[in-house]
């Protein structure tokens, strides 16, 4: 079976955060809040700037629910299992010292009497049980946890990852769709909802972050604790609100006080649901749309590139974009 990817196993594992590899400019599409359109920025930004003859590859780290698939519809051309380290006991070796469940801080292997039990599922693949058993009673053997599917959607080169029903550590599948980036010289990664480890490995390296949100009390709450994320992460970023034209004021209000840049916004249009809910891509069903998604692609790689320029490893490298004064 194949492990993660194979440049992460010469390093030893999974436990070797996976970066990415090349001089690509790196755009992250998030949002705090799920269902605000994320998907579909990221697959029309890819198809606008592979229009205009850039080399592109669109990352679909959503990897729990990914659906880039459907509007993009990739040939895959390869599979590959991904998967985890995860300890096994020899009972002829193991002194039932309980070395093992003590340091564990995830309860994924536990010493209970005469027994060491393992929950697979609940392991981070740390190492530190194996590193600390006196008897060396336990090795460490691959499981797999997901699927990492490459291909390419027209010229645009896609990767994507399926973690397996039950499953509950996505972030070694991101990894993987990150590890498994090609020769771009535009990366654009989907990402997970929410602002928790999936998304932070997700945006993790990006030199832009897009935050969508749109302008209802859940988006305004869920976009401050997506803000809140990037900020410690330091990252770049600037939001688009979708459907701008229902709900409140709140979300405007915000940035605007933040200093925070409203890349676009996009209007709640009945056609843009209907063309979603045929899997068509939005600057292929809706012509009109075009112009928005090019003026953001501009905005958006020019940002990007001055910070992809400045690319420093191991150094706090971006920092929030304000609001150009008025
Ligand atoms: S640390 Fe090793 S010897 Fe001790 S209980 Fe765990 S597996 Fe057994
Ligand atoms: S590898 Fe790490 S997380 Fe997994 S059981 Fe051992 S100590 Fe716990």
């Amino acid at each position: 079976m194949a492990v993660v990817a194979e440049e992460e196993e010469e390093e030893g594992g999974n436990r070797m955060p996976a970066e990415y590899h090349g001089d690509a400019v790196r755009i992250a599409i998030a949002s705090g809040k799920g269902g605000t359109g994320k998907t579909t920025l990221a697959t029309n930004l890819a198809l606008t700037a592979s229009r205009q003859g850039r080399s592109v590859a669109y990352l679909d780290c959503d990897v729990e629910e990914p659906n880039g698939h459907l509007f993009l519809k990739p040939e895959i051309l390869q599979r590959t299992s991904v998967g985890n380290l995860i300890p096994e006991v020899d009972e002829e070796k193991c002194t039932h010292c309980g070395q093992c469940g003590e340091i564990c801080q995830y309860s994924a292997i536990v010493c209970l009497g005469q027994k060491v039990l393992v929950y697979p599922e609940l392991c981070h693949a740390c190492g530190g049980c194996s590193l600390v058993c006196p008897t060396n009673a336990i090795t460490e053997v691959p499981r797999e946890i997901g699927v990492l599917e490459t291909g390419h959607a027209g010229p645009i080169h896609f990767v994507h990852g399926l973690l397996n029903v039950g499953e509950a550590m996505s972030p070694p599948v991101i990894r993987a769709v990150k590890a498994a980036t090609p020769a771009a010289d535009l990366v654009l990664v989907d990402a997970p909802p929410g602002a928790s480890c999936p998304v932070i490995e997700s945006v993790r390296g990006s030199d832009y972050v897009v935050l969508v949100t749109e302008p209802t009390p859940f988006g305004l709450n869920d976009l401050k604790l997506a803000v809140e994320m990037v900020r410690v992460l330091e990252l770049r970023f600037g939001v688009v609100i979708n459907r701008a034209d229902v709900g409140d004021d709140e979300v405007l209000r915000y940035c605007h006080q933040d200093g925070i840049r409203i890349l676009a916004e996009i209007r709640d249009d009945r056609r843009i649901a209907e063309a979603y809910s045929r899997g068509e891509m939005i600057c292929a069903a809706l012509p009109d749309y075009r112009a928005l998604f090019t003026r953001l692609l501009e905005a958006l790689t020019e940002t990007a590139s001055a910070a992809a320029d400045g690319r420093q490893p191991g150094r706090a490298r971006c920092r929030p974009e304000r609001e150009p004064p008025r």
